[in-house]
C-alpha cells in the first residue's frame, strides 16, 4: 500500500472513533433522571377537608363545603391543565387522604412540599356568625412577599370574573399555606352562612365564574395575563 493511501486509511479511522467518542460522551452528559415535564409549571390544587372531615355546613341547606371544595377544585384542576399547566390533586374523590384529621394533615404536607411543586391553590368555603357577610377571599401566609402578590392577583381575578367590588387580599395563617415551601394561596370561595353565597357556591355556571377568576388571576401573576 502506498503511504498516502495509508495515511488516508488511518485518518478516515481516527475520525470514525473521535465522533463515536464525542456521541458517548454527549449522551453521558444528558440527565436523563429529569422528567421531560419539569420545565412546565407544577400546581397544587387541594380540596380542602374530605371524608370524616366535612368542614363548614351551609346553613339553609347543610350543604357540605368538603364535596363544593372538590367541584371547584376539579374545574379548577381542568381548566389548569387546559392552560399548560401540570396539576398534581391532594384528593380526588370524597375521602379524606389520610385516617384522621393529622393524618390527612400530614399527607397534604407531604404532597405540597414535593420536589417539583412551584404553587399550590388550596379551595375552601367559609362560614360566619354574621349571616350578612359574603363573598369571595384570598389568603396568603403572613409575611410571603410573593404569596401576597398571588393572593392580590386571585382575588382580583375572582370578582371581576363574577362582578363583585374589589376585595383585598387578607394575610393568614393557615396550616396549607403556612408548610408550604411554594408560593402559595388559599380561596375561600364565599360564605356558607349567607344565604344568596350558599345558593350561589352550589350552582356550576357561579362556579365556573370562581374558576375562571383564579385562573386569569394566576396567570396575572405569572406575567401571562
Ligand atoms: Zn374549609
Amino acid at each position: 500500500m502506498e503511504f498516502n493511501k495509508r495515511v488516508a486509511i488511518v485518518d478516515a479511522f481516527m475520525a470514525v472513533i473521535l465522533v463515536a467518542l464525542i456521541f458517548v460522551i454527549a449522551n453521558g452528559q444528558k440527565d436523563y433522571s429529569k422528567p421531560v415535564v419539569k420545565n412546565m409549571i407544577t400546581v397544587v390544587v387541594d380540596a380542602g377537608h374530605g371524608g370524616f372531615d366535612g368542614g363548614a355546613k351551609g346553613t339553609d341547606t347543610g350543604v357540605i363545603e368538603s364535596g363544593l371544595n372538590l367541584e371547584v377544585a376539579n374545574k379548577l384542576r381542568s381548566a389548569l391543565e387546559k392552560e399548560g399547566f401540570l396539576v398534581i390533586m391532594t384528593r380526588e374523590d370524597e375521602n379524606a387522604i389520610g385516617s384522621d384529621k393529622s393524618a390527612d394533615m400530614k399527607k397534604r404536607k407531604e404532597i405540597i412540599n414535593g420536589e417539583n411543586v412551584d404553587y399550590v391553590i388550596s379551595i375552601h368555603m367559609n362560614k360566619f356568625s354574621d349571616r350578612a357577610v359574603s363573598g369571595p377571599m384570598a389568603f396568603y401566609q403572613q409575611g410571603s412577599i410573593e404569596g401576597e402578590k398571588l393572593a392580590v392577583a386571585v382575588i382580583n381575578g375572582i370578582c371581576e370574573s363574577v362582578d363583585r367590588p374589589k376585595r383585598i387580599a387578607n394575610p393568614g395563617d393557615y396550616y396549607m399555606i403556612r408548610e408550604s415551601p411554594a408560593v402559595s394561596v388559599l380561596v375561600e370561595c364565599g360564605f356558607l352562612s349567607n344565604s344568596t353565597d350558599e345558593k350561589l357556591l352550589q350552582d356550576s355556571e357561579y362556579q365556573d365564574k370562581i374558576v375562571t377568576g383564579i385562573v386569569n388571576g394566576f396567570k396575572e401573576y405569572l406575567g401571562k395575563g
